[in-house]
Parts: C-alpha cells; structure tokens; sequence
C-alpha cells in the first residue's frame, strides 16, 4: 500500500467527471488500498479516487466504523435534511455550511464484485453525497451556503 497525494482544489482533474469501473482487477485493488491508507493517514471521513487523481467511480468512506469501499456507488433513495460544517481533503483548512439529505440508500459493488446496499444517516449520508458528488467533479465549496471559513 502507498500513500497517494491528494490534489488540490486548483487541479482540473477535480471538475472532471469519473468514469464507472468495468472491471475490478488488481489495478482497483491498489487503488482502494492506497486510497484508504491515504484517507485514514490524512483523518478524513471519505476519499474519491479523482482526489488522488484517478478518474474512476471509486469512493472509500470511514465514518468511526472502518473503511467503506463503493465502486460504482448510486444513490438509490434519499430522505430529510442536514445543515452543517463540511470540509474537504481537496480544500484543506476550510470549512463551510452545507445543506445534505439526512439519510441516504446506496448501492454499490464491493471488491468481490457484488452488489451491496447501505443505507445510513448523518455523517454517513453527508459523506456519501459529499464523495459522489467528487465523481462529477463537484466540491462542497460549490454548495457552501454563506461564508468558507478557515
Ligand atoms: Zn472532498
């Protein structure tokens, strides 16, 4: 495992849309690996795999319970509201305010290849729509509902 650089805000490749992953072979298998270690390494809630620049549809997420690893995540159903802090690996030191669903349903590909669904609320839903968006090139910053803070 290795850990990868986490490219910042001013790199295109964050506004680029990610493409689904086809096939889950042994070049995915390092990329979770090493997007996990660098989440982890760099304390963040969830990582996407065009933060480390990598244009796959690929999310590790760890909200306190162990890492989470979606290829190909879709968001099936949502519900609610949240209003609150987010910040981003991507835009280090910033914080802002940021209006998410308060539950979410996601299904996903797990690294065997099968079909998983999650469903979560809070901090889970935020990160699930904060890393999906990162798969069509959106930041929080795009979404920040006054000031960004540092
Ligand atoms: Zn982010």
């Amino acid at each position: 495992m290795a850990v990868r650089i986490i490219k910042t805000q001013e790199d295109p490749v964050l506004r680029k849309k990610s493409r689904e992953v086809e096939i889950i072979d042994e070049r995915i298998f390092q990329l979770l690996d090493d997007m996990a270690e660098t989440m982890i390494k760099a304390d963040g809630v969830g990582l996407a795999a065009p933060q480390v620049g990598v244009l796959k549809r690929v999310v590790t997420i760890d909200v306190g319970e162990g890492v989470i690893e979606m290829i190909n995540p879709q968001i099936l159903e949502y519900d609610g509201e949240q209003f609150g802090d987010e910040g981003c690996l991507s835009v280090p030191g910033k914080f802002g305010k940021v209006r998410r669903p308060n539950s979410v349903k996601v299904s996903f590909l797990n690294r065997q290849g099968d079909k998983v669904e999650m469903e979560g609320t809070e901090l889970f839903a935020r990160a699930v729509f904060h890393e999906v968006d990162h798969l069509d090139g959106v930041l929080f910053i795009d979404k920040v509902e006054g000031e960004l803070e540092e």
